[in-house]
């Protein structure tokens, strides 16, 4: 059976390369070194899938910042903004850049391309704009230049291309009057020459990723995909075509896709195990199947018995000469190289035996095909032997079980998701308690966080400040917030998240149940990247995670201070999770975990206690039919975090992002007292939503925008009121800023939220005269 791989990370090892491009941002090594480092990362790479014993290694899978917009500058998709600053000959790497981070220099101000969330993935790409004029032309020879920079390393490679219908799909128009999929007849000549060269190279393979062909496509869209890849099958007989499918599975559009006329499809069948059957009864006898069930998206070992079990089914109906064996998806998604692992305080051992990052996935791949050969050799006895002791031991790990979790988890029934009284009456309740004006303004949490705190942290990390010494330095930063918040006016205070790191990895670091990486590392966009907790085990809460800082902050100030928790669906969302257990398990294993954070906040007398669930939206799954039931438990799931308190206890929620419009009456079940959202940004029209819906709790539209720098004046934020008060009743208003502080500095901050609470008192002057 041959292996292959779809994509491997390219950040490197030890995220070489953020290190290299923000040095060349920053002007500290020039343009060669740059691309040096890239030459050196890639070979790396391919010498390594090489070693492990990859058939098919993808090349062009390589980016500086993003492989969707590698192929917009492939193929000449490039917004005439940046032509006045770059001439045609000079499509270089700083091209790219200004197309990727935006051009601030030399007078010229040239907005970035939009960014947006890859599928389901936490990667985000960069949206190509397309306009009704628009031309494409083969605009960089990257693919190639790759190709042979393999070859020459005696590697033919498979050449990896973002599908020219998903290139379109990916991308949004720009101006009106066209529909994008109608540019497939300009692009196409492109793609055809792209192909003509490779093939010209020597190149046998093709690896076309259409990832759209797992969503909801209409008949149109079905159409274009026949079209396209029939003329590509004309022009290039030769040529071995695979369709990269995944992060779902084909469903639906099964019955068409196995008749494109391609080499291979591949199939994602660890999010889809189920879609094999269906493919392998309807698939034609000229098309080889491609199995991805090495998971390219999370972080443990395979389960040989059950991947091979699935190869055999495949083998028994089309034959081991029509499959290949592969990882699930590009390993984009998966941290660099397990072996970097030495830590047992943060990843014990025993944890550790159960994980696989990438460089362990080419293994797995190889192990996979060779055990699901004829010959049997001693040496893969041994490595499955050793593959059924971690599967047994991850089974029964006292580690990973904890009866008492199971059994409250099993307890849960409709009690837990329900406050004790509606809206309208806790309404009542918690006015009389809290006595808050008219208006009443607030801050989403954090404050920013300067130099000195992260020194703080870290230092008691390394162990060079003692706990006591930590502890005095953040109250003495909690004393100076909490001063200044009510120097400046505000109704609802916080204490300023001076303690966390990360709004997950805070709690993920105090509960049972996760495990954290020192180089786990994932890109999320540009070189930026993120380092998700593991959960590996059944989430318990041992004892109080912020009552000791909250309650410090309360007794500083008359005014109510905001407890500050982040959510179940949100912990959920941005760690690796485990995969012996449904997410919805676990999700409500941490909402009761931070149900019992709320209780004890509540008993230790915080009245407002804020539960952010800004990674509920993200969660959609990618097909419409199956939203419904995620809905259902990732609403429920919140509901336990936030029912077990008294009326009078006000619940906050807070989403910094916009779209609301398909799941606001999700946001409605949720039922917190009050929801702070972002608005600024768009002149709160995205509070449409809320109004169409007649949203019944208390809202916060965000009035001021947090990722610019820029200092919002009065007139503005009153305006943006205004406008909310014509929309909402003004008994529900709160005014607040679109979401967190932490990445702004002190001066800004005191300028901006001054600012704001004139413009609250604006309001209420307003609102009072005309009652
Ligand atoms: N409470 C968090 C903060 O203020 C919320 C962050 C977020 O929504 N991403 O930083
Ligand atoms: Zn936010």
């Amino acid at each position: 059976m041959i292996t292959q791989n779809l994509g491997y990370p390219r950040i490197g090892a030890k995220r070489e390369l953020k290190k290299a491009c923000e040095q060349y941002w920053s002007g500290k090594i020039d343009i060669d070194s740059l691309e040096q480092e890239g030459k050196r990362l890639r070979e790396a790479n391919w010498k390594l899938q090489q070693e492990a014993g990859i058939d098919l290694i993808p090349v062009n899978d390589f980016s500086f910042y993003d492989q969707v917009l590698d192929m917009s500058l492939i193929l000449g998709a490039i917004p005439k903004r940046f032509s006045n600053v770059f001439l045609e000959e000079d499509h270089t790497l700083d091209l790219y850049f200004a197309m990727a981070r935006g051009y601030q220099k030399n007078g010229f101000d040239i907005t970035a391309m939009e960014m947006t969330k890859w599928f389901d993935t936490n990667y985000h790409y960069i949206v190509p704009e397309f306009y009704k004029e628009q031309q494409f032309k083969l605009s960089s020879s990257k693919f190639l230049d790759e190709f042979k920079e393999a070859k020459s390393m005696g590697i033919k490679a498979k050449p990896v291309l973002i599908g020219p219908v998903s290139y379109l799909l990916l991308g949004k128009e720009k101006e009106e009057g066209f529909n994008r999929l109608d540019h497939i007849e300009k692009l196409l000549p492109v793609y055809l020459e792209i192909l003509q060269q490779l093939q010209d190279e020597g190149a046998e393979w093709i690896q076309f990723d259409e990832p759209f062909l797992v969503t909801d496509l209409n008949k149109e869209e079905a159409a274009v995909y026949k079209k396209t890849y029939e003329i590509i099958a004309n022009r290039f007989p030769e040529l071995k075509v695979v369709l990269a499918t995944y992060f779902e599975g084909l469903k639906d559009n099964a019955s068409w896709v196995v008749d494109l006329p391609v080499e291979v499809l591949h199939l994602d069948l660890v999010r889809a195990e189920d879609q094999l059957e269906n493919v392998l009864k309807i698939a034609p006898d000229s098309l080889k199947l491609s199995l991805g069930v090495v998971d390219g998206r999370n972080i443990w070992k395979n389960d040989y018995d059950k991947s091979l079990a699935l190869i055999d089914t495949a083998v028994k109906t089309i034959g081991a000469e029509r499959m290949l064996i592969a990882p699930s998806c590009s390993l984009l998604h998966s941290p660099f190289d397990l072996d970097n692992e030495t830590d047992e305080k943060t990843l014990p051992a025993e944890v550790k035996n159960w994980m696989a990052f990438a460089k362990q996935k080419l293994n797995e791949v190889v192990d996979l095909a060779s055990l699901a050969g004829e010959k049997r050799t001693s040496e893969l006895e041994a490595l499955q032997e050793a593959n059924r002791l971690a599967m047994q031991s991850k089974k029964e790990s006292k580690r990973i079980h904890n009866p008492k979790v199971e059994e409250r988890v099993n307890k849960i029934d409709n009690s837990y998701s329900r406050r004790k009284s509606t809206f309208s009456k806790r309404q009542q309740l918690q006015e009389k308690s809290l006595k808050l004006p008219l208006f009443p303004t607030t801050t989403i949490g954090s404050f920013p966080q300067t130099r000195e705190v992260r020194l703080l942290r870290s230092q008691l990390k390394k162990g060079t400040l003692s706990q006591e010494d930590y502890q005095k330095a953040i109250e003495e930063e909690i004393d100076k917030a909490i001063a200044w918040q009510e120097s400046i006016g505000l109704d609802v205070l916080v204490h300023g998240e001076f303690e966390r790191n990360d709004m997950v990895e805070y709690f993920g670091e105090q509960l049972d149940g996760f495990a954290f990486t020192k180089f786990g590392w994932v890109q999320s966009y540009g070189s930026r990247g993120v380092k998700p907790p593991i959960i590996y085990g059944d989430v318990d809460r041992v004892e109080p995670m912020t009552v000791s800082w909250t309650t410090y902050a309360q007794k500083q100030t008359g005014l109510p201070v905001k407890g500050m928790l982040t959510g179940p669906i949100t912990i959920l969302q941005w760690s690796f999770v485990r995969n012996d257990q449904p997410r919805e398990t676990t999700a409500n294993q941490i909402a009761l975990a931070i149900c019992k954070e709320v209780q004890d906040l509540e008993a230790a007398g915080i009245k407002i206690i804020q539960i952010d669930e800004p990674a509920i939206r993200e969660g959609l799954p990618l097909r419409k039919a199956d939203w419904k039931n995620y809905l259902e438990w990732a609403i429920k799931a919140f509901r336990i975090s936030a029912s077990g308190v008294e009326d009078a206890t006000q619940i906050h929620t807070h989403m910094c992002y916009s779209e609301f419009n398909d799941m606001i009456e999700s946001i409605a079940a949720m039922d917190a007292d009050v929801i702070t959202i972002e608005t600024s940004r768009s002149h709160m029209e995205l509070l449409d939503a809320f109004v169409n819906f007649k949203y019944p709790n208390e809202i916060g539209p965000g009035v001021y925008d947090i990722h610019s720098p820029r200092v919002p004046n009065v007139e503005e934020m009153e305006t943006l009121l205004n406008k909310a008060s014509e929309l909402i009743p003004v008994r529900n208003l709160w005014v607040n800023p679109d979401c967190g502080l932490k990445t702004r500095g002190w001066k800004e901050t005191d300028e901006a939220l001054r600012a704001m609470v004139d413009a609250a008192k604006r309001l209420r002057a307003k609102f009072q005269v005309e009652a």
